[in-house]
Formats: C-alpha cells, structure tokens, sequence
C-alpha cells in the first residue's frame, strides 16, 4: 500500500528545521507525500504567543509552494476545536482508503506520547517514524513506550521497512538545531531570523507583525 506521511506541528512559524525534517524521511523512506497538518487550538501547548491559524497555514502555503510532494493540509483547523491526533487520523483514513499513514513527528514530541487522548489506539491504527532532534536521543523511547510497542520499534535503517512486525521506525536524521521557540523569541527581540526560516516567511511575519510581542 501507498504510504502517506502525516506531518503534524503548531507550525509557529514553520521553519528550515521542519523542512529539513520533511526532506530526510521523503529520502530515507522514499515516501511519495507529506500533508504537512498544522493544529488549531494545540492540545499541549499554551494558547498565547501561537499566532492565528490563517497565519500559520498561509505561511505554511508559502513555504511548500512549488513542492508537490509536501500538501499543506486545513483538516484541524477547519474544525475549530481541539486537535486530537486519533480524530485526524480517522478521517485521513476515510479521505484516503488506499493509503498507510505514518505519523512522522521529532523526538522531542514522541516522548509526550502519552499525553495523548488514546495514545495506545493511534499508536494500533497508524505507524510512526520518529526522527532524532538536537538535544534529544532516540534511544530515549524505550522509556515512555509500553513493553508491547517496544517490540514494535526498530530503526528505519536496519532495512525492516516496510514490516508487518514494526510500526514504529527511528530514523537518524541531519537534523538542523532550529525551533520556532527560538525565531519567535528573536522576533520579539528585534534580531534576524535570516537562515533560520525561508525568505518569504521572513517576509510574511513583518508584513504581519507576528511575533513582535511575546
Ligand atoms: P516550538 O518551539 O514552538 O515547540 P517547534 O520548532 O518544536 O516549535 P513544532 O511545530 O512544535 O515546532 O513541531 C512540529 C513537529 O516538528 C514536531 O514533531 C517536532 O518534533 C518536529 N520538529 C520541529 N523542529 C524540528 C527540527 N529542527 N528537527 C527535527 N524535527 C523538528
Ligand atoms: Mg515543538
């Protein structure tokens, strides 16, 4: 089966750091197409300081632009709610039958997994490929995944991809030491985002004033 990659995020802003993230599994796992999904209200993040979502995906729109195999995707935030992963799931499944979704998500928000509303169900009904962050070891899943899915969990590169025994693939990657954290707090001080995040996202946070005040 095709397998579609489900790239999930607050997207504020996104940045080289997910676009490189984005490229390195297309290339490690040969994966046709990302629908890159930016949250509406994140379930685990504070409200303040996320700028609104027609701001996050018109950036977003901006920076895939020209790149067919990256889909900027409204299906949180055209709900207007909370976004739960096992809800977006389903209905990427109905929308796309013929397709295997693999969650692609950073070390650093897998560890959070368990926070999750019916972690265990999403972790059943999808697959994962769990890329390594700066400051982060992947190693570290051991620690939050039941015995269960631990079994399930082997690395991309040891050439079980795809398996029907593993759900859950760690993928090294040449991850660049980037967050959005990061830009957010320069703009707010009045420094350069230069290299940090396209030119044309550089652009639409000063049109927009995003940022500017924390
Ligand atoms: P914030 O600092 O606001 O949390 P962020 O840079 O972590 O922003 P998110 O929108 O929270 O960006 O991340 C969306 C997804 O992208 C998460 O799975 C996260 O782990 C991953 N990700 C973000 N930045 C990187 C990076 N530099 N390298 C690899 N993965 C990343
Ligand atoms: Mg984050």
């Amino acid at each position: 089966m095709n397998k579609l990659g489900l790239f999930g995020g607050t997207f504020n802003p996104i940045h080289n750091g997910h676009l490189r993230a984005a490229e390195e599994i297309t290339r490690q796992a040969r994966l046709e197409k990302i629908l890159f999904i930016p949250s509406y209200i994140p379930p685990h993040k504070e409200q303040r300081c996320v700028a609104p979502a027609g701001h996050r995906l018109a950036m977003l729109r901006l920076a895939l632009a020209g790149q067919k195999q990256f889909i900027p995707s409204a299906i949180e935030i055209e709900d207007r709610q909370t976004s739960y992963s096992i809800y977006t799931l389903r209905k990427i499944k109905k929308l796309y039958p013929e397709k295997e979704p693999f969650f692609i998500i950073g070390i650093d928000a897998f560890l959070e997994i368990r926070t999750w509303k019916d972690y265990e169900r999403v972790l059943e009904e999808s697959n994962f490929f769990v890329l390594s962050r700066p400051g982060f070891a992947l190693q570290e899943v051991q620690k939050v995944l039941p015995g269960k899915w631990q079994a399930k969990t082997t690395w991309l590169n040891e050439g079980h991809f795809p398996s029907p025994r593993y759900s859950i693939f760690l993928v090294e990657i040449n991850a660049l030491p980037i967050s959005a954290s990061e830009i957010r707090e320069r703009v707010r001080q009045g420094k350069s985002i230069t290299g940090l995040v396209p030119k044309e996202i550089e652009n639409y946070i000063y049109q927009h004033h995003l940022y500017q005040d924390a």
